[in-house]
């Protein structure tokens, strides 16, 4: 008998009005995670079926595994809605597994269906007793549940359930820019804010020769491992090195670190509104790092009147990491390779800056020239899931 994988959506049934755009775009996103795959994939309002060959299952599953807008899957049976069929195969599916309680749940959608739901399931529960020996029902806490649905033309039977990530399918909301650093914080960021459905591009500052390229490197796997959750991700690369060393040379050094930022995220806006960004992501944590106050924040916040999102704000590093090793990113973030920020950080950075002195010390020097340079030196990596990076050939 044939087995199709039975996705039920996410939050996004309950977003009546948008409802055929986040199943168009969740199918073409489950598409594309299955391309290398023959399989089918149909639709409808509340449900998507996958055909598919058996040897593939187990990958296929780890495939949809990394789809966000999907609250469970199930691999299930599919017949001819036929209660003798569907009798026959809810006894053979029970025989193949040990068990002592069970309960079955029939949803029925086809109304022409000569018995309700409960009528159903109880009749369907009757002949799993009188045909199997010592087993039970038990409606509170069954140790398996044998689910039925049924539908016009076909019925699904499944006694299994896979969660699904959650969220909203990538591509229901625009694009936003990630700041992405080598840290553990940003692609944790990164990953919360593609689960709301955001598309993203992202942008890394670097400071060669103060940076390594095996820096860079690094920030490239981890772009790639976010990319696994979404098509391709743009990572834009910012030459950083002279702004950097002129905020040196010309900002008291308490305030270096709250000037670069406010230079970083004034190219970031540059790049987000020239990538048709609505928003920027960031790692920042409130209180982690003296730029990371609720002072410093405000202060370098002030830069940009974008939506500055920063999805780990609240969470504990504790938190941050469990993220991180669930999404594979950790093991690479903790890589030992200077980032732009760590290499000119002062003795004693500022933790309540003050938006007059910034104004103050950014007349120090002529930033908007050295930001336009540095904007006009920009270069993207297109980064997918499975290539090596091809900066290489853009070096
Ligand atoms: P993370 O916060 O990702 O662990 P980090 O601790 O090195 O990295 P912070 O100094 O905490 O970074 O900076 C806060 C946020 O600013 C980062 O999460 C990231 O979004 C952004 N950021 C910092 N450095 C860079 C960089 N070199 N390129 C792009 N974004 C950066
Ligand atoms: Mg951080």
């Amino acid at each position: 008998m044939e087995r199709v994988i039975l996705i039920k959506y996410g939050e996004l049934t309950t977003k009546k009005g948008n409802r055929n755009f986040f199943v168009k775009t969740l199918s073409e996103n489950v598409a594309h995670q299955l391309r290398t795959y023959p399989v089918t994939i149909t639709k409808d309002l509340s449900r998507m079926y996958i055909t598919f060959q058996e040897e593939h299952l187990d990958a296929i599953l780890e495939a949809i595994n990394r789809v966000f807008g999907i609250h469970m899957y199930h691999v299930a049976y599919k017949m001819k809605t036929d209660m003798k069929m569907i009798e026959e195969t809810i006894l053979q599916l029970a025989k193949e597994q040990k068990f002592s309680t069970f309960k079955v749940e029939v949803k029925r959608s086809d109304k022409s269906f000569p018995l309700s739901s409960l009528e159903f399931s109880a009749h369907l529960g009757g002949h799993l007793l009188k045909n199997i020996p010592q087993i039970k029902v038990d409606v509170h806490r069954p140790e398996v549940l044998f689910q039925v649905e049924v539908r016009e033309g076909y019925s699904y039977l499944y006694s299994n359930a896979y969660e699904g990530l959650g969220g909203y399918p990538v591509g229901t909301q625009p694009k936003g820019m990630l700041m992405l650093s080598g840290g553990i914080d940003s692609p944790v960021s990164g990953y919360l804010a593609m689960k709301r459905g955001i598309k993203l591009e992202a942008v890394y500052f670097e400071a060669l020769p103060h940076t390594s390229l095996e820096a860079r490197e690094k920030v490239i796997t981890l772009t790639r491992k976010l990319s696994k959750y979404t098509k391709q991700i743009n990572l834009h690369i910012v030459p950083f090195t002279k702004l950097q060393e002129a905020i040196y040379q010309n900002i008291p050094s308490e305030y270096n670190i709250t000037i670069m930022r406010r230079m970083m995220y004034r190219i970031t806006e540059q790049l987000a509104k020239r990538y048709k960004a609505l928003a920027i992501i960031n790692g920042e944590s409130i209180g982690q790092v003296a730029s990371q106050t609720l002072h410093s924040m405000s202060v370098i916040n002030s830069v940009t009147s974008m939506p500055v999102i920063r999805p780990v704000a609240c969470l504990d590093k504790l938190e941050i990491i469990d993220l991180a090793k669930k999404i594979d990113t950790y093991e690479t973030s903790i890589l030992p390779f200077e980032d732009c920020c760590t290499i000119f950080v002062p003795k004693h950075p500022v933790i309540n800056p003050n938006l007059e002195d910034c104004f103050k010390f950014e007349k120090n020097f002529d930033y908007e020239t050295l930001i336009k340079e540095t904007l006009a030196q920009v270069f993207t990596i297109k980064v997918v899931e499975e290539e090596q990076s091809t900066y290489q050939d853009l070096l």
